[in-house]
């Protein structure tokens, strides 16, 4: 997960890029308005409102045209105007200097989370095969039989029904998981896969509906 820091101050831009990193996020950072403007995808932004160049606000209006990518204000706390009409202008959240760090990796959290279930927006029950999701109730029925499984492999298996034949990477299916990719635990998938199957293969050593690619990662069967 990539954050765009737009920050001219290197005071409060310098600590915060660290914290994220330890936090196990990318970070870019721009210094002016035009330069965050400039800036590559990101999965979240950080939006200081008092730029040199553009107002913060206008950057704001300028990426939500561009796309949906959660902003999240960075303000003073005098400046309560700015924050209602940042959010007019799409932005998702906002947060008032000064913060604290945990303060602001939670806010990013959360509004990747509710971007991450806008995006999963469709049917609430999945089905392929004999195999039944109910998204919203997490839970899962084979051949009519509940299985059990936990909200890792539930999260997993959803993201592999949702799109039956999508061949998924080990690292697109850790973000499936935990929202954020960290390569060294790929094998993990592994681990959460062969989970799932034990319970919702009929001959789990043979499987028919959860199927491997090899060397790329797993999909699930489209026939
Ligand atoms: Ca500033």
């Amino acid at each position: 997960m990539k954050v765009l820091i737009v920050e001219d101050e290197d005071a409060i831009a310098e600590p915060l890029r660290e914290g994220l990193r330890r936090e196990g996020f990318d970070v870019d950072r721009a210094a002016t308005g035009a330069e965050a403007l400039a800036a590559g995808a990101a999965d979240v932004v950080l939006l200081d409102l008092r730029l040199p160049d553009v107002d913060g606000l206008t950057v704001c209006g300028e990426l939500r045209k561009r796309s949906n990518v959660p902003i999240i204000v960075v303000s003073a706390r005098s400046e309560e105007a700015d924050r209602v009409i940042g959010l007019e202008l799409g932005a998702d959240d906002y947060v008032v200097k000064p913060f604290s760090p945990k303060e602001l990796v939670a806010r990013i959290r959360a509004v990747l989370r509710r971007s991450e279930s806008a995006r999963a927006d469709g049917p609430d029950v999945l089905r392929a095969g004999e195999v039944e999701v109910d998204v919203r109730r997490m839970r899962v029925s084979v051949a009519g039989k509940p299985a059990e499984l936990t909200p890792t492999e539930f999260q997993l298996l959803a993201a592999l029904i949702r799109e039956p034949g999508r061949v998924f990477t080990r690292s697109q299916l850790l973000d499936a998981v935990h929202g954020v990719a960290i390569e060294s635990y790929e094998r993990a998938i592994d681990a959460h896969v062969k989970n799932v199957r034990k319970k919702i293969e009929p001959v789990p050593g043979a499987p028919r509906y959860l199927l491997t690619v090899y060397g790329v990662g797993y999909r699930f069967a489209d026939a």
